[in-house]
């Protein structure tokens, strides 16, 4: 069974073609720039090298006939026809309260997707072009909408609830939602194998940490606690997004700088983060190259990444009641031994101590606790598009 993984954005979209046969993926790519001039596909055939054709996509729908005929053609293509292609597995990022588990999409729950835009009026439109423009170019093919926010319907109300007047949740359904749950769910499980014990029995916390960041209490296999809200702006520093703020701040800026509200949620979402305290980069490879030439403001930003993401795993073992371990995973979760280093540190009286050499592997699964922590410090590298791929095959088994 062959699986078509999308990742639909306002003017991208990601795709991955995995043999669920193996979960081997057999070609992945990118198309940019949809409806923007100099539009372009960027496609590796598993095992080749990685070709960028550049071919005008008006829309979403051209865009998915672009990658149909990468996936076939003769040079790049991994299969015959598009009736190989079984099924096709979507990234959305907001279900609001109505999805707790992924779903075989239909008419009704199209609708129930369309219902989420006003909760993630940027991300969730583009995730309904993305079907859309599928169900045109591969009617029949069954498809499942696999939700961000899914895995955190867990959380008891009282970890969900913002301490504001009940009606407004009532009223917009404004609480914490939490995202990244797929890749939390995935590296959770991961653990469990690893650790070879019931993912049922364990205490987890789980660091999420690329350019959008959170982190997830995992309790009996149930997201407990999540630090990112009613969007991804919440929580810890990021690479642009400044993370929790006192909300007054917004009020102050918006009157101070006469900012507009379209200022200042550019403001708080693509200038703040580790970028707008560093002045340097979003990118932590950038900002530990000018933290090395003496950048002090580099330095800080570094700091003040790490100090949130440690308060952060002490405030969760309190919710989870005690660890079995601490999953670092994503970008910088994965590749970042300084950061990882960083944040243990001070982490002894929990029972969390690494092994330094070990912490120095990337970019695998990697056991890296001392050898007599009692809590379990792991490198997991997420799969977000296979553990997609997986959730489509279960339910149209079922
Ligand atoms: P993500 O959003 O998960 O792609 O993560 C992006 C962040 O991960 C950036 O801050 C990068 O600096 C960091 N990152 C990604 N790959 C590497 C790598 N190979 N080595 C060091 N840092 C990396």
């Amino acid at each position: 069974m062959k699986v078509l993984v999308i990742n639909s954005g306002s003017s991208s979209l990601k795709y991955q073609l995995i043999d669920m046969t193996n979960e081997k993926v057999l070609a992945k790519g990118l198309c940019d720039r949809i409806g923007i001039d100099n539009s372009f596909l960027k496609h590796t055939k598993t095992g080749s090298d990685t070709v960028v054709i550049e071919k005008e996509m008006k829309n979403h729908k051209e865009a998915i006939q672009q990658v149909i005929i990468a996936l076939t053609d003769e040079k790049t293509g991994v299969i015959k026809n598009m009736s190989e292609i079984s099924a096709v597995g979507h990234r959305i990022v907001h279900g609001g309260e109505k999805f707790h588990d992924s779903v075989v999409i239909d008419e009704k729950v199209l609708q129930a997707i369309r219902d989420c835009v006003p909760l993630a009026p940027l991300h969730n439109p583009a995730n309904i072009i993305g079907i859309e423009a599928c169900q045109q170019i591969l009617p029949g093919v069954p498809m499942v909408a696999v939700f961000d926010t899914a895995f955190h319907q867990t959380l008891p109300k009282y970890a969900y609830l913002y301490a504001l007047p009940y009606e407004i949740y009532e009223k917009y359904g404004i609480r914490k939602y939490g995202f990244h749950g797929t890749s939390h769910k995935y590296v959770a499980q991961r653990a469990a194998a690893m650790l070879n014990r019931p993912l049922e029995e364990l205490r987890l916390v789980s660091c999420h940490l690329g350019n959008g960041a959170s982190i997830c209490a995992i309790k009996n296999g149930k997201s407990v606690d999540t630090s990112m809200g009613f969007t991804p702006l919440a929580g810890l520093a990021m690479g642009t997004r400044s993370g929790t703020i006192d909300p007054a701040v917004v009020s102050f800026l918006m009157e101070k700088e006469n900012m507009s509200i379209k200022e200042v949620n550019d403001f708080l979402n693509k200038k703040s983060g580790v970028l707008g305290i560093s002045g340097v980069s979003s990118d932590f490879r950038d900002i530990h190259e000018a933290a090395d030439a003496g950048n002090e403001r580099a330095q800080l930003a570094i700091e003040i990444f790490c100090y949130r993401v440690k308060k952060y795993i002490a405030e969760y073992s309190a919710v989870t009641g005690g660890l079995d371990a601490v999953i670092f995973t994503a970008g910088i979760g994965e590749n970042n031994s300084i950061v990882r280093r960083k944040v243990v540190e001070g982490l002894e009286y929990l029972g969390i101590e690494i092994d330094l050499e070990k912490n120095e592997t990337r970019g695998k699964e990697i056991d890296i606790s001392a050898p007599n922590a009692k809590v379990r410090t792991l490198v997991i590298p997420t799969n977000e598009e296979l553990a997609i791929a997986r959730e489509t095959v279960k339910l149209l088994k079922q």
